[in-house]
């Protein structure tokens, strides 16, 4: 049937998110260079002055087109409903899926994600709203959600919410699991946001910046949903739902070598899982029957999340200031890329 068709087919949707301009790129005096026009295109106008869009439209690597770019006066909440709300409506039909914020360091992909205890981004807007959500259904009381927060720095997995040794990924029956991380059972959203920034706070630090997260750090976020349900001859059936936000490391050193293998890579400075990520996402897009998941500890870890039958959100977060151009041209050609043809 057509939903069962559809139950088996993943989809991927690329959104971009434009963040305002910072204090710091004012006082340098930065001119704004990125148009977001009818939420859906975005031109890249170098000198900040230019509004010829059909003039840039012809112009290679100046325009692209997402499912949704979002503009910098958008709010948290409406980040939130335009790239996540359907996927927590899709955990609680049983179904998994992923949420990446994409871009460098700087542009915004925190914020986004985690955000701040007054402006929480969509992590902690989707549990919110998925509590919301259990209990309006009529079998409430019915369900179990879990909480995991982990990192991978340097193809090493930590757990965020109970900091020690690394873990060790285990694949069983399952699938691919780290072996001793820390599933924390939510009952409300209020517990949420102290843990979630307690974990960003356990991320890996660079040595010579003591305070600021890696910008080599990745952390997922996942969220699992339990509940029991009967089939049509009053069985009950036991369903599971997994919804995994994840907070990505600064793209601005994958791309220079993009090209290059990942065997070539050894030994060097470079991110091996967001390679990864980017070479599973190629596949998927490319409809290949072979996903190389096994080249990084994140893309092991996201197995059961990306692909399949799951849905794979990416939100490209991008500075609107000139001294970011060719780093914000990177982001929107990667992810211009992870769209399906
Ligand atoms: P990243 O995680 O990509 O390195 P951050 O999320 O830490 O970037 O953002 C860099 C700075 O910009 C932070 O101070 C953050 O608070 C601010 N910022 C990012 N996005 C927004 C936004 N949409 N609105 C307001 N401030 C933002
Ligand atoms: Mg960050």
């Amino acid at each position: 049937s057509m939903e069962m068709e559809e139950k088996n087919e993943s989809r991927i949707l690329v959104f971009v998110r434009l963040r305002p301009m910072s204090k710091k790129e004012k006082e340098v005096g930065s001119r704004c260079c990125v148009k977001i026009v009818n939420k859906k295109d975005v031109y890249l106008t170098e000198f900040g002055n230019e509004n010829d869009y059909l003039r840039l439209k012809r112009l290679k690597g100046r325009h692209f087109t997402f499912d949704a770019s979002i503009p910098d006066s958008s709010t948290q909440y409406e980040v939130y409903t335009t790239t996540t709300a359907e996927l927590v409506e899709a955990v609680l039909q049983g179904r998994n899926g992923s949420v990446f914020c994409y871009g460098a360091t700087g542009a915004g992909k925190t914020h986004t994600m985690l955000g701040t205890i007054d402006n929480p981004g969509v992590m902690v807007l989707a549990i919110k709203d998925l509590f919301a959500k259990i209990r309006q259904r009529s079998f409430d009381g019915n369900h179990v959600v879990h909480l995991s927060y982990l990192e991978v720095y340097n193809e090493t997995v930590r757990d965020l919410l109970s900091p020690g040794r690394p873990l060790v990924l285990r694949e069983d029956k399952q699938g691919i699991a780290a072996a001793g991380l820390t599933q924390y059972r939510a009952y409300s959203t209020d517990e949420v946001m102290a843990l979630l920034q307690r974990g960003n706070q356990n991320r890996t630090t660079e040595p010579t910046r003591a305070n600021e997260t890696s910008s080599r750090s990745h952390a997922i976020l996942q969220v699992v949903v339990e509940y029991r349900v009967k089939d049509v001859s009053m069985n009950v059936i036991n369903r599971v739902g997994k919804l995994s936000l994840i907070d990505l490391a600064g793209s601005e050193r994958a791309l220079a070598t993009d090209q290059r293998t990942l065997r070539s890579l050894e030994g060097a400075n470079i991110n091996r899982s967001l390679l990864a990520l980017s070479s599973c996402i190629n596949a998927l897009v490319e409809r290949k029957k072979h996903i190389p998941y096994r080249n990084s500890k994140l893309t092991q870890l996201l197995k059961d999340s990306l692909g399949g039958a799951c849905n794979t959100v990416m939100i490209a977060n991008i500075s609107p200031s000139n001294v970011s151009f060719g780093e914000t041209q990177n982001t929107l050609h990667w992810a211009d890329r992870a769209k399906e043809i």
